[in-house]
């Protein structure tokens, strides 16, 4: 026990899992849904895709 393991984390967008979120992807840190973790390639695609989503949410 030289070190303390990652902690697995889900994407938050497309659901996978990484057991270790340092290689790729970023936390995003929402007040209403708490800490999450988008993966590396949900990062480029996933950005215009929320946008999107809320866009039409406003509608
Ligand atoms: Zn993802």
């Amino acid at each position: 026990m030289s070190a303390s393991p990652p902690t697995p984390v889900t994407c938050s967008s497309c659901g996978t899992t990484t057991p270790d979120p340092a290689l790729t992807g970023m936390v995003e840190h929402d007040r209403v849904r708490g800490t999450s973790w988008v993966c590396g390639e949900c990062l480029r695609g996933n950005v215009r895709a929320v946008e999107a989503k809320l866009d039409r949410a406003w509608w």
